[in-house]
């Protein structure tokens, strides 16, 4: 298995290392053969090449079985036609990653953490309002005149289908419940077409039960009633939006997990950004990334159907669990006092301990 990892900027590179060392030690306890490649792009890459992401890199990228992609600190790169190219939104379009899955868990412990919280957001990834990937040729936004800017937001049934499609999918592996929202009585004809597809795939899911909330209702309804989401399926913006408040509520946005991913390709990359004012301090939360590369196994496990990518995947998640509960294992976001790179060795020492436990005879 070869995987491309990109850190990206600012606590990109940190939070990499750290997820790199959790990889490399799940990869010997399991035998799994990950071939890890590691290449610049953002802004080390741009002073070395005048680039944030040569072309190279995407073919890399296409070529590679999987792509870890740290956080891209985009305010800081030059316009694109100086270099400054949009990292994750170009490789989005160009390997058609079109589900963005994000898990929204709080866990025992975490201060702040709402209980009963447990949903998986699954948030279409190509088009809505994104005005850098919406269009063929052009933008999605524009200006008629000086003091006109217009944004198009783009629903086609094709991108709708597939992404309820993710959706259910994940349902029958989880709680077996959807959630579909929009705004239907106000986008009448857009999120009309995306809550018909909703209603035609889950035709084929007699076991899925799901709902359609509108997404002011439902902002309020993870709040009051988490227990009742599990999968939510959700056009781009309003899925942007829902997740980084859903993450949140689980106690901090360095939780952030995501998957980005289409039918033959898969990037693992934190839903968080590139946190930029605690950039270089070792002290931000790696979880985010760890726990998207094992998003990443288990997606890898499924599509090659090797069991033990998926089990490696679990483990990688039960051990961030396990270090999270620790009080002192916890970094500055939620209240604790533990490094990036500790935070790293310890999620290493949790994974080496299941490992003898296991290896142990009963
Ligand atoms: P972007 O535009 O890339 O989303 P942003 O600054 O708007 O960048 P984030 O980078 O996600 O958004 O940061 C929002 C806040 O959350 C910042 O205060 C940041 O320090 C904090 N934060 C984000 N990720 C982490 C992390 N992994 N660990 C600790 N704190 C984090």
């Amino acid at each position: 298995m070869n995987i491309l990892v990109l850190p990206g900027d600012d606590i990109g590179p940190e939070i990499t290392a750290a997820a790199l060392a959790v990889l490399q030690r799940i990869d010997s306890i399991y035998g799994l053969g990950l071939k890890l490649e590691t290449r610049d792009v953002g802004m080390p890459s741009y002073r070395r090449t005048g680039t944030t992401l040569p072309d190279s890199i995407v073919d890399e990228a296409r070529a590679a079985d999987a792509v870890v992609l740290g956080p891209c600190g985009m305010t800081e790169y030059p316009a694109r036609e100086k270099g400054g190219v949009n990292v994750p939104g170009t490789i989005r379009k160009q390997l058609d990653l079109y589900a963005n899955i994000r898990p929204a868990r709080s866990r025992h412990g975490i201060p702040n953490a709402l209980p009963r919280l447990d949903c998986l957001i699954v948030r279409e990834n190509t088009e809505g309002f994104y005005s850098d990937r919406n269009m063929f040729l052009g933008s999605g936004e524009f200006m008629p005149t000086e003091d006109v800017a217009l944004s198009v937001r783009k629903i086609t049934a094709h991108a709708s289908r597939r992404i309820a499609q993710v959706a259910f999918d994940y349902a029958m592996r989880r709680r077996k419940h959807v959630t579909a929202v929009g705004k239907r009585h106000v986008l009448q004809l857009s999120d009309g077409i995306f809550i018909t597809q909703a209603t035609a795939v889950a035709k084929a899911f007699a076991d899925v039960s799901w709902r359609e909330m509108d997404i002011d209702a439902m902002a309020a309804d993870l709040y009051t009633r988490p227990e009742r989401h599990d999968v939510i399926l959700i056009t781009n913006m309003f899925g942007d939006v829902l997740s980084n408040l859903a993450v949140a509520m689980s106690g901090s946005l360095g939780l952030a997990a995501a998957l980005n991913a289409g039918e033959r390709h898969a990037v693992a990359n934190a839903g968080h950004g590139s946190a930029p004012d605690i950039a270089g301090k070792d002290i931000a939360n790696p979880s985010g990334l760890i726990l998207s590369t094992a998003m990443l196994l288990d997606w890898l496990g499924n599509r090659h159907a090797r069991t033990e990518l998926t089990q490696a995947g679990r483990a990688i998640e039960a051990a961030v669990d396990a270090v999270l509960g620790n009080a002192a294992q916890r970094t500055a976001d939620l209240g604790g006092k533990c490094g990036t790179r500790a935070f790293g060795a310890a999620v290493v020492a949790q994974l080496d301990k299941s490992a003898q436990r296991l290896a142990q005879p009963a």
